[in-house]
């Protein structure tokens, strides 16, 4: 049996560290169960230091939105996986949609970054997915298995590895995959890793749904053998995210 894992990625969001506190202390009057879900919320970089101790007060780990893909040194505006681990942030995500769309991350840069983030053991939540074009001529494994495949030899410990999937088509414009759709495409995936890595990391890792996830939506996609829970963007700005963290545990 996995655990549920639901990530919160705040994106650029909120705008002021004020409204990110009063978002953890709306969340404290809904406890959840930690044995049962794990939540991981992923502020901005520049909120992260100043959230993380009532995030993990209430039970939660945080993560970065990004990592980046080489050692310290000169490379302004970035930060290491070491960097990460020193400051006790557990997780990062890779390959968000929104970094390979809108600053032109790559495959090779995903790997590249899996790579650090194996070697300073951290977690990696791995997001891919396909664009509405490359779903409508059919494309939509393919796609998943190339942005896999540019990763997976990078991967020694897969106890580090989440996977969301997250179609482009249904980030942050309320179109959210139908259950049957989301299954499908993520039983494919967890093929894909059967055959490309083993029977037993396919049955072990855990494959999150992310696109217009609420807490209205969630529970019927949950009920579905082959998501593990969730990567919720926009859901994850209101206190009503811990119903969706309810709906998970
Ligand atoms: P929305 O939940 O706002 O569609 O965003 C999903 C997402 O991109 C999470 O990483």
């Amino acid at each position: 049996p996995r655990t549920p894992i639901v990530g919160g990625n705040w994106k650029c969001n909120p705008a002021k560290l004020a409204d990110a506190k009063a978002l953890v202390d709306a969340w404290k009057e809904k406890p959840f169960d930690k044995e049962k879900v794990e939540v991981v919320i992923a502020p901005t970089a520049l909120h992260l230091g100043s959230v993380k101790s009532s995030l993990e007060a209430i039970g939660m780990k945080v993560a970065s939105q990004n990592v980046g893909k080489n050692d310290m040194g000169a490379f302004t505006g970035e930060w290491t996986a070491g960097h990460l681990q020193d400051m006790e942030i557990g997780y990062t995500l890779i390959g968000h949609s929104e970094r390979r769309s809108k600053y032109g991350e790559s495959d090779e840069d995903t790997a590249a970054k899996v790579e650090k983030c194996q070697a300073a053991g951290l977690k990696v939540l791995f997001c891919i997915g396909e664009l509405l074009e490359e779903r409508e001529s059919g494309k939509t494994d393919e796609v998943n298995k190339r942005q896999l495949a540019a990763v997976i030899p990078k991967v020694t410990n897969w106890d580090l590895m989440v996977i969301a999937y997250e179609p482009v088509w249904a980030i942050g414009t309320g179109k959210v995959a139908t259950p049957d759709q989301a299954e499908e495409t993520q039983a494919a995936i967890r093929n894909y890793i059967k055959e490309a890595v083993s029977a037993e990391v396919a049955d072990k890792v855990r494959i999150q749904y992310g696109g217009s996830v609420t807490p209205e939506n969630c529970k019927e996609l949950m009920a579905k053998p082959n998501i593990d829970g969730f990567l919720v963007g926009g859901a994850s700005l209101k206190p009503t995210f811990m119903d969706i963290v309810a709906a998970c545990q």
